[in-house]
């Protein structure tokens, strides 16, 4: 067999032992993966070779995977934690201001963006649904992630609002959306990507197999530049088993205070001497997200599998 010379791809889609690589010039090629490279996902940068067209669509082979910039996991009942997802440079926390707004379900998502490292955007949909009163309370709630920095759009995918603004946001990077079902993921995504048919449609061409399951992450791009990665795996990406420390340091504002509490394994509670606890008196910390951290460690410690001691 006559293969090409190597370049350059980024992983579209996995489909088990094969997945869908876009070259440099935009042209999908379904490959095969040689067997010493390893796990591979969408969004990883690789070099592959292009082929003669073989049974099946397969015209090309994937022969090295680059390094990666950043990984997104969930808990996988087989393998502990699978990766889905590489070189993601933000995260989407998809929210609705309607019918309620749980500030506790936001610092779960900010909390398990902290842990990869990836910074995470907040973004308010169904802004149309508010009136005066339900606004202020929306921005009561929101006053403590815009005092620590993170970014915000409030939006709605109905009415157009503010679209124009996250669009900017998302422009020449590789984002991800997250959020609870019905918060409007993909209503937004349609505002956004008016033709997101488009990469769906170009795979089935070169590979002649149609439509592919919608079970696998899959890599689109925004028509002004940047790209989505869509998988109903993550979309509801949230909190699984942290460390307590790893809680702790995913709200970030609480960082300088850690190592600083009087007792080591200060439970930063009523302990004596608790610097966050301080923190929190002398305003520098918000209560409700104070709040939210203990209720997180809470849940977590009835989460988590009970381990029979046996010695
Ligand atoms: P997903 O589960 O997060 O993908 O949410 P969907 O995009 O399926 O939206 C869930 C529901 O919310 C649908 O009935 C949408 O029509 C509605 N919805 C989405 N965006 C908006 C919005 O900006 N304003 C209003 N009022 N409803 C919205
Ligand atoms: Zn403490």
């Amino acid at each position: 067999d006559q293969l090409g010379p190597q370049q350059a791809g980024k992983v579209i889609s996995r489909y088990g032992q094969h997945a869908d690589i876009e070259a440099s010039d935009g042209t999908i090629h379904r490959c095969n993966l040689r067997r010493a490279i390893g796990s591979i996902v969408t969004g990883d940068e690789v070099e592959w070779r292009q082929g003669k067209e073989h049974l099946h669509g397969i015209s090309g082979v994937v022969e090295a995977v680059h390094p990666r910039r950043s990984e997104l996991s969930r808990p996988d009942y087989y393998d502990g934690v699978k990766v889905v997802a590489a070189n993601i440079d933000q995260i989407f926390i998809v929210s609705s201001v309607k019918p309620d707004l749980s500030s506790q379900i936001i610092d779960r998502y900010l909390v398990a963006a902290e842990d990869t490292g990836i910074p995470p955007v907040l973004v308010l949909n169904k802004i149309d649904l508010l009136d005066e009163e339900s606004r202020q309370e929306v921005d009561e709630i929101l006053a403590p992630y815009q005092a620590i920095g993170y970014p915000m759009f409030l939006v709605s995918s109905h009415t157009g609002e503010g679209v124009d603004a996250l669009t900017s946001y998302l422009t020449d990077k590789t984002n991800i959306f997250v959020g609870q079902s019905g918060v409007g993921k993909s209503s937004l995504i349609n505002a956004l990507m008016p033709e997101q048919d488009l990469d769906v449609g170009a795979i089935s061409e070169v590979s002649g197999l149609g439509q592919h399951t919608t079970t696998t992450s899959k890599l689109m791009h925004f028509p002004q530049g940047g790209e989505l990665i869509d998988s109903p795996g993550v979309r509801e990406f949230a909190l699984w088993h942290l460390e307590n420390e790893r809680v702790t340091w995913g709200f970030k504002e609480f960082r300088e205070w850690m190592g600083q509490c009087k007792f080591r394994d200060c439970k930063h509670q009523d302990d004596p001497g608790c610097a966050l606890q301080q923190a929190v008196e002398q305003g520098k910390i918000s209560q409700q997200r104070f709040n939210n951290y203990h209720r997180i460690l809470e849940t977590m410690a009835s989460d988590r599998p009970t381990r029979q001691s046996s010695d």
